[in-house]
């Protein structure tokens, strides 16, 4: 069960009384472990570096806090969310405005691929809550269309991501434009080695959540299939034909890969929309809203939709390619089981991957087992 280990209940924060009207109004009744954990440390001022595994509820544990100590008189940006992809911008964003529904505070989305002109014509209007991609932001405060001097509490989602080598330098530039005695808040399932030079330099005593001890796909059942090359569409419309699916994603290793499997299967009769980073802003807007929203059943993509995301009718994934690192491997599969909910993952591995399966199987300790000749419903 991932709700309520300590048993407490959302008013023991005393957060404001229309904070907590909008997070009920979510349908949340109860802080899950992370929110426990975070919540009243974040309240507090304290740093907090957090791992907790995909799907609990790791959004709302600093969307709450933050929320909660921005003063909605006061016109200024006092909270700016940094996340790693557009579409994750998006997502948070609304979460924030759902939650602070009731509060009157003005929440921004910004990110690249969309026209600087709108967010200088938006920041006119008073904005309390950032959030977006590092280089947007960046760009934005060093043009002087954004002050951030304000901003006492800076959120970093899937923190590893940000502190790669594509994000570092912006991230590290960016808070240069925050005041000192800033709030730091990073949350993610995965933090490798990297974070702790980072965290030495850029956190006061940090509060250490990590919430990982629990076997990380707890919830999803994941199967392999040996198969050539060649018969992996065939596989996958097998699958179609024999699970009850409410909606799928299915990842590809490259953005060819992806056009190609997309026109493949719906050619063959089924339902599918695909997205990858090559594709314009709002064409993968519309996309990703059409999906969220059940328009199509499956989603055809590459990594680009990895992290964060969450979609709670996707109760398939497949790996029409294997992924190279467990990190991935990790990320791709937690796109099912949100918050709880069932969820299947299926590797389709060819005789080049079976070596990256083993691997990939150790270092996250998963059980991956053979896929059953006639899966139906009764196996997962
Ligand atoms: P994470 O970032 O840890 O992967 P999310 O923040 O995306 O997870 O949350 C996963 C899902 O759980 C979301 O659909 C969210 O609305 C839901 N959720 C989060 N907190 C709660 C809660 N306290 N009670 C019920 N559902 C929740
Ligand atoms: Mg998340």
């Amino acid at each position: 069960d991932v709700t309520a280990t300590k048993g407490n209940e959302f008013e023991d924060y005393f957060l404001k009384r229309e904070l907590l009207m909008g997070i009920y109004e979510k349908g949340f009744e109860r802080p899950s472990p992370i929110q426990e954990e975070s919540i009243p440390i974040a309240l507090t001022g304290t740093d907090i570096l957090a791992r907790a595994k995909n799907g609990t509820g790791k959004t709302a544990a600093f969307c709450i806090p933050a929320l909660e100590k921005i003063d909605s008189d006061y016109n200024v940006i006092q909270v700016v969310i940094l996340v790693p992809t557009r579409e994750l911008a998006l997502q948070t964003s609304q979460v924030c405005k759902e939650l602070g529904k009731h509060l009157n505070i003005q929440v921004m989305a910004t990110t690249g691929g969309t026209s600087l002109r709108d967010d200088i014509m938006r920041l006119h209007q008073p904005v309390h809550l950032l959030v977006g991609t590092p280089g947007r932001i960046l760009d934005l405060a060093k043009k002087g269309i954004c002050n951030l001097k304000n901003s006492s509490v800076l959120v970093m989602d899937e923190a590893d991501k940000l502190l790669s080598h594509e994000y570092q330098p912006s991230v590290e530039q960016l808070i240069t434009f925050l005041p000192p005695n800033r709030q730091m808040l990073m949350y993610s399932a995965t933090f490798p080695v990297t974070v702790e030079d980072f965290k030495d330099r850029y956190l006061r005593k940090p509060y250490i959540i990590n919430l990982m001890d629990e076997l990380t796909l707890k919830g999803i059942t994941q199967y392999y299939a040996f198969v050539e090359e060649r018969q992996k569409v065939h596989c996958l419309t097998t699958l179609f034909s024999k699970l009850e699916i409410n909606q799928s994603i299915i990842f590809c290793n490259s953005v060819t890969r992806v056009e190609m499997l997309a026109k493949k299967i719906t050619e063959l009769g089924y339902s599918c929309f695909y997205i990858h980073a090559k594709m314009l802003q709002d064409h993968r807007n519309r996309v990703f809203h059409d999906f969220r929203n059940g328009a199509c059943r499956n989603l055809v993509c590459t990594d680009l939709f990895t992290r964060g995301i969450d979609i709670q009718a996707v109760n398939l994934v497949v790996n029409f390619d294997f992924p190279k690192s467990s990190e991935t491997y990790l990320h791709r599969v937690g796109r099912s089981g949100r918050f709880g909910h069932f969820g299947l993952a299926v590797n389709l591995i060819t005789h080049d991957d079976r070596f990256n399966l083993y691997r990939i199987e150790q270092e996250l300790g998963a059980k991956i087992k053979r896929l059953p000749h006639l899966i139906g419903q009764a196996t997962y």
